[in-house]
């Protein structure tokens, strides 16, 4: 382990014996954490050639089960964020789609450094079982075309050790590790399409366009090996997406939209979009009718129905969810406009408050978070209300989150929502 360790600190590639001895091993508990970070940190700072993370995917593909959903008939499409601050497309997406016919079986994961996890969302609904067999987690997809659970330990099981080290070492910007992360679990989760949401900006795990971009290629290139068609869509994470951060706050952000409310409105475009190309793909129809099917169903209640549905099919109690506690209310103590947000400074923040882990498998505080008022371009007096947060039991430092808001004289433009379709 020393010697692939200092031959990926060179910069050398390894072979596929060599990796597959880091992963056998780490799962086996024969290799221990840190020469794992060590090796992590090796490749986030030397990089992977396309051999090596091809390898590297495949190995985590053959670390477990794989799903075999050839059974249910219909195109079964799946749908991923490489993680950003306010993400809540997939809480909206999945049911979305799945109202239209679609068959959406979605493995999510937790909060992965500064960033939110779909799963850790939903366990902010009592009684919201996230864990299922993959027994379970068919027959449920078969039953009403949707499911969103954690990938149990036995899928990809090399992925769910290596993703909560990451979490901790300061590893998780890397892009043959995002690659193989969400490519092994996506293909061994037994979708036929996917659509990858690869966010970009100072809120995300990417911040230049020019690295999403090779992240997108290397992904659809993954995608391709194994007859799985990969569409990814680079979308701008310079600021929260909507308006909500934390758990719990996300979640009733996402009810609303999937009640027909179109706001926040960069949510709902970013929903109506994502939407779209996974109608298309999983009805072979162009996008433009997909687009006509998916607000239909944002405005007739069919999607919110069916978030009702799966809801109730894993358990949670929709009915005991509401938020406990009065905010406290921030107030701009200057006039100016929006000129820039530190996303990833807010998800740090919103992190450290409890909404996210320091820790492996740390519990956290559902209930803390931030609903900003303001958005990048927007203007605001002095004393507007610039965000409001929920703090629960938990101490923060209220200037610094004030200060991860930019404001100044100069009108700053709306910033593209869609950068680029790579597919
Ligand atoms: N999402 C994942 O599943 N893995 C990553 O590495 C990053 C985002």
């Amino acid at each position: 382990m020393i010697n692939i360790i200092k031959k990926k600190k060179l910069g050398q590639e390894l072979s596929y014996n060599e990796l597959k001895y880091v992963i056998e091993g780490y799962i086996n508990k024969t290799i221990p954490d840190y020469q794992v970070s060590a090796l992590l940190m090796a490749i986030n700072i030397k990089g992977m050639s396309d051999e090596e993370v091809f390898a590297l995917t495949d190995i985590m593909i053959n670390s477990g089960d794989k799903i075999d959903l050839n059974p249910i008939k219909g195109i079964k499409v799946d749908k991923h964020s490489t993680g950003g601050v306010g993400d809540k497309t997939t809480l909206i997406l999945a049911p979305l789609v799945a109202s239209t016919g679609v068959i959406v079986p979605k493995m999510s994961g937790r909060g992965l450094g500064h960033t939110g996890g779909t799963i850790d969302k939903l366990e902010s609904i009592e009684g919201f079982k996230v864990n299922r067999t993959n027994e379970e987690f068919v027959k449920q997809v078969n039953e009403i075309g949707v499911a969103i659970t954690e990938a149990t330990g036995d899928l990809v099981p090399a992925d769910k050790l290596i993703y909560s080290l990451r979490d901790v070492t300061g590893t998780v910007e890397s892009i043959p590790l995002i690659a193989s992360s969400i490519m092994s679990k996506k293909i061994a989760s037994g979708a036929d399409k996917i659509v990858i949401d690869i966010k970009v900006g100072n809120g995300a795990l990417i911040s230049s366009l020019e690295d999403a971009k090779k992240l997108a290629s290397l992904m659809v290139r993954i995608g391709k090996k194994y007859q799985k068609e990969t569409v990814c869509v680079l979308t701008n994470m310079n600021e929260p997406l909507g308006y909500a951060i934390g758990n719990k706050l996300e979640v009733v952000e996402a009810v609303n939209i999937l009640n027909g409310n179109p706001y926040p409105e960069d949510l709902y475009r970013l929903v109506v979009e994502l939407g779209s190309i996974m109608v298309s793909l999983g009805k072979n129809i162009d996008q433009k009718e997909a687009k006509k099917e998916v607000i239909e169903n944002l405005n007739n209640g069919k999607a919110y129905n069916k978030f009702l549905e799966m809801v109730a099919y894993q358990q949670g109690e929709i009915d005991k969810f509401y938020l406990a506690e009065e905010p406290i209310l921030i107030k701009s103590s200057q006039d100016g406009f929006i000129n820039d947000i530190n996303t990833s400074k807010l998800g740090e923040i919103v992190r450290h408050m409890g909404a996210g882990r320091l820790k492996k498998g740390e519990a956290i505080d559902y209930e803390v978070g931030f609903v900003l008022n303001k958005k990048v371009g927007d203007i605001i007096m002095n004393g507007d209300e610039l965000l409001k947060i929920y703090l629960g039991n938990q101490d923060t430092n209220i200037n610094e989150i004030i200060s991860c808001f930019k404001i100044s004289d100069e009108i700053k433009k709306k910033e593209p929502l869609i950068y680029e379709i790579i597919k």
